[in-house]
């Protein structure tokens, strides 16, 4: 076994973690071991970005709640009788985001819903037709693999007609959801109906190849062990060094509240410190080949959103206007946030806030005659009065890459 020093030398040189030094860092429950890896990936994050951290300004959007699978940690799903499902119209959508964009200035629409199957297949395809109409300029983040899965089923197409013509409906980029953990059998437990494993990699890996980018996403802290964890990154890496077709990662905390799989294994949230610890060993192990590592604030809140960007993340997600999926499963941080809270929170820890594209281009940098003081890390008493101070690093508005020194 490597010794955690000499793990992270090279995590310092931003050298991505072998798949053993990865799982020694994962089951490292010792406080001081641990503040010393999340130092390693604050710092291996400032060498690939600098002193930045981003957000978006989003919608999300699910058109519908009714869904034919029944998975575990779901809150959100409804059955197609139950008195609160519903499935909103092509044109209760398109207002809505017309809406949206011309009071908030969303730059994306994030598009999922349940697999419900009552929507014809043309649901689909005109949604995002008549969405990229009335908004051309608004990037369409839609579906998952597992939507992308219903369709291909129900339309009988090949995977490659399915996904051809998403694009050309106007797609933009897919969504890396319904990941959940990508290990048979710990995937089967949570969600036996699912696509499996190898099927969510085929169908992201023929998007990436026929030019359609992703987000990957893992869900932990459920059932699944530190060996599940490292075999879903190991999945995730893998695939990035074959198509370098993902946008960022997310690992989504699982939140037991209301979810049957939460009262079914009587397991509360898991600690803030273990959410951190998955945010930092993923910056390291991912290291320059995957650089953006996203904590969103709806799950846990801004706060801990917050001190993730000083364990290695550098987004703090969308302002997410109307989430539903993560409130529904019981979390109690809101549906929104203002633009202006997101560039607060990120200034709040000394950062730079910079607005981004959902493909992490530039839209609107900070202001360059901004200074912002380098706060210690979160888990560090403030013990001078005079905070350090750091150069800001501004990049021009425009198409800028948000990926690279
Ligand atoms: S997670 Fe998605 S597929 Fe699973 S039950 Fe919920 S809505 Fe349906």
């Amino acid at each position: 076994m490597s010794t955690i020093a000499s793990i992270l030398n090279a995590a310092a040189r931003c050298e991505p973690l072998s798949p053993r030094a990865a799982l020694q860092l994962l089951l490292e429950t010792d406080p001081a071991a641990r503040r010393d890896i999340w130092a390693a990936a604050d710092a291996c994050k400032r060498v690939l970005l600098g002193p930045t951290a981003t957000y978006v300004v989003n919608l999300n959007l699910n058109f519908t709640n009714v869904c034919a699978l029944h998975c575990t940690f779901c809150a959100f799903r409804r059955g197609a009788e139950a008195r609160d499902a519903y499935a909103h119209s092509i044109e209760a959508v398109v207002a809505k985001v017309v809406r949206y964009r011309a009071q908030y200035a969303i730059t994306e629409v994030t598009i999922q819903g349940g697999l419900n199957p009552a929507l014809p297949v043309s649901y689909y395809f005109d949604l995002l037709r008549e969405l990229k109409r009335a908004c051309p300029e608004v990037h369409l983040h839609a579906y998952s693999p597992q939507e992308i899965d219903f369709i291909q089923q129900r339309s009988g197409w090949s995977l490659g007609q399915v996904l051809d013509a998403l694009r050309a409906a106007g797609q933009d980029t897919l969504c890396g959801t319904a990941a959940e953990i990508l290990v048979e059998p710990t995937r089967r437990s949570i969600c036996p109906e699912k696509i499996a494993s190898a099927r969510w990699l085929e169908i992201v890996r023929a998007a990436h190849r026929a030019g359609t980018r992703s987000t990957a996403t893992m869900l932990f802290g459920h059932i699944e062990s530190p060996a599940d964890r490292l075999m879903h990154l190991q999945r995730l890496r893998a695939l990035q060094r074959v198509t370098g077709g993902f946008t960022e990662f997310i690992p989504l905390p699982f939140i037991a509240a209301k979810s049957p799989l939460g009262r079914a294994v009587g397991r509360c949230d898991i600690d803030d410190d273990d959410v951190l610890h998955m945010v930092a060993v993923a910056r390291l192990f991912f290291g320059p080949e995957l650089p953006h590592v996203q904590l969103g604030w709806v799950k846990r809140g801004l706060a801990l959103a917050q001190r993730s960007l000083r364990c290695g993340a550098d987004d703090i997600g969308g302002t997410l206007l109307e989430e539903e999926i993560s409130n529904r499963a019981g979390s109690c941080f809101g549906s929104r946030l203002a633009a202006e809270q997101l560039a607060a929170a990120i200034r709040e820890v000394g950062l730079v806030p910079i607005q981004r594209t959902t493909t992490y281009d530039c839209v609107a940098p900070f202001s360059a005659s901004t200074q912002v003081s380098l706060l210690p890390p979160p888990w560090e008493e403030l013990t001078t009065s005079e905070p350090r101070r750091s150069a800001t690093r501004v990049r021009p508005p425009g198409s800028t890459k948000i990926s690279s020194p």
